[in-house]
């Protein structure tokens, strides 16, 4: 029977993720709680990321060779770097860039070596369902996300975007940085720290994979207000509702 591992990167999405888990049992690997059990009749592991590319990929790795997961759903929150990209906002990957990634002049600037690529897909049927459970999602918003938290994060008719992810060991956070990535990335709509690991991994073993983020900042001068009153009110709402919502095939 399919397996289905969810990752998720902060602890408030994985704890509501956790109460949805009746009689789920911790296993201990690498230093890491996954938790082993049933989503909605299917049998899942679901477990926190940890943050950055080397944490995420490592967690990746063990999901698919210790647990036997054979599709992966990773669910965060992002800076928004594309224009029209808000806070609130939701996008859904159908790839993946190290925007840090650089061993020119020896490989073209962002190719993973060895690998002669710089990008990594989604999987298409995976993200199409996501897609659709994200779209149902944002058109009632008002049903998972509190009036204050709408009111204090303007939330005004959210949009679900889908493209390129950018991922890098850095939380981006000055106007300047932003600018920066989006002349070297211009598709790039949203930046965070872990995607583009995971699906790397995923690409390694042929696992599919499907990533969701919530915009929380837009990468700039302002990107740490308020992140974890976000994460709590908005983001870990979002992404419950939208697992909840999503209809696996
Ligand atoms: N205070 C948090 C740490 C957040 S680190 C905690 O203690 O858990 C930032 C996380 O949000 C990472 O998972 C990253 O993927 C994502 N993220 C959100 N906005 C980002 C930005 N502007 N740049 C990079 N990563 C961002």
């Amino acid at each position: 029977m399919a397996i289905l591992g969810i990752m998720s990167a902060m602890h408030e999405e994985l704890a509501a993720v956790l109460d949805a888990m009746p009689g789920k049992q911790r296993v201990g690997v690498a230093g890491r709680d996954f938790w082993v059990g049933h989503w909605q009749g299917q049998e899942v592991v679901a477990v926190l990321s940890r943050i950055g590319k080397v944490a995420a990929a490592t967690t990746a790795t063990a999901l698919i060779e210790r647990f036997g997961v054979d599709r992966l759903v990773f669910t965060g929150v992002a800076g928004g770097v594309g224009p029209g990209v808000r806070v609130g906002d939701v996008v859904l990957a159908d790839s993946f860039v190290q925007h840090d990634m650089d061993a020119s002049p020896l490989f073209a600037r962002h190719e993973v070596p060895l690998y002669g690529r710089s990008r990594f897909d989604t999987h298409a049927e995976l993200s199409r369902g996501l897609a659709a459970a994200a779209q149902q999602v944002l058109s009632q918003l008002g049903t998972h996300v509190g009036p204050q938290a709408v009111a204090e994060f303007g939330l005004h008719a959210p949009r679900l975007h889908m493209g390129l992810i950018a991922s890098g060991d850095r939380f981006v956070s000055s106007a300047a940085e932003c600018q920066t990535l989006q002349q070297a990335l211009p598709e790039a709509l949203a930046v965070e720290m872990e995607g583009a690991a995971v699906a790397q991994v995923c690409a390694d073993y042929g696992v599919p994979f499907a990533a969701l983020r919530t915009i929380s900042d837009r990468a700039d001068d302002d990107a740490h207000a308020d992140f974890s009153r976000f994460v709590r009110e908005v983001a870990s709402r979002y992404s419950l509702a939208i697992l909840s919502a999503w209809r696996l095939v």
